[in-house]
């Protein structure tokens, strides 16, 4: 399987917008506030962009968000689909519910990528298993927890600390502090979930 291992960064410039690969980093230190322009060597003119390319960069910049390849991404669309609500909504919810978003969500990770590594790790458990599948989705009324020994890793203290000074977690979780643990309230809604994203422009890339 490919996965992208060049600069994280350089998807801000394509997609023309901060993407938060890095965590707070792409804040401060992102490219795209050095180089506005997308990459590439040649200065292409630049058009009218056309219906097709306006679904395809929105669907890019939220597979690349999530960081997924394209036929995962494509599944989880499919699955949506088949949602009784709406197609657009259901994608977001079951991106949010995904066990690494909401470990980022909780403060375990700076990052999806860096919350990703600490479930295929072994160090998270729902609601007292452990589960290594950073794909897995999680319900209402999970609980996810953080290996107690964890708590002196380094990254996982510095993401700890910027999630309490920032108190940015959503309200459908609920955090432990000292259990080092989030219960899932309740499923999130649209304005809670972490995505800026035109989800019907996504929709429509995948119904042509
Ligand atoms: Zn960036």
């Amino acid at each position: 399987m490919s996965r992208y291992t060049g600069p994280n960064c350089k998807l801000c410039r394509r997609e023309q917008v901060k993407l938060f690969l890095k965590g707070e980093k792409c804040a401060t230190k992102c490219t795209l506030d050095k180089r506005a322009s997308p990459p590439g060597a040649v200065k292409m003119r630049r058009g009218k962009v056309s219906e097709y390319g306006l679904r395809l960069r929105e669907k890019q910049k939220l597979r690349k968000m999530v960081g997924m390849n394209e036929t995962s991404f494509a599944r989880v669309v499919e699955a949506a689909s088949r949602a009784p609500m709406s197609t657009g909504e259901e994608l977001l919810r079951l991106l949010e519910m995904r066990l690494d978003n909401i470990c980022r969500r909780l403060g375990f990770a700076a990052s999806t990528k860096a919350a990703r590594q600490l479930v295929l790790h072994g160090h998270v458990k729902v609601s007292g298993k452990a589960v290594n599948i950073p794909s897995y989705v999680v319900k209402a009324g999970d609980v996810i927890s953080l290996d107690p020994r964890m708590k002196e890793n380094t990254a996982v203290k510095l993401s700890l600390e910027t999630a309490q000074k920032k108190s940015q977690r959503p309200s459908f979780l609920e955090f432990n502090e000292d259990g080092l643990s989030g219960k899932v309230l309740r499923v999130p809604d649209r304005t809670e979930t972490s995505f800026p994203v035109n989800e019907q422009l996504i929709v429509e890339y995948y119904s042509r």
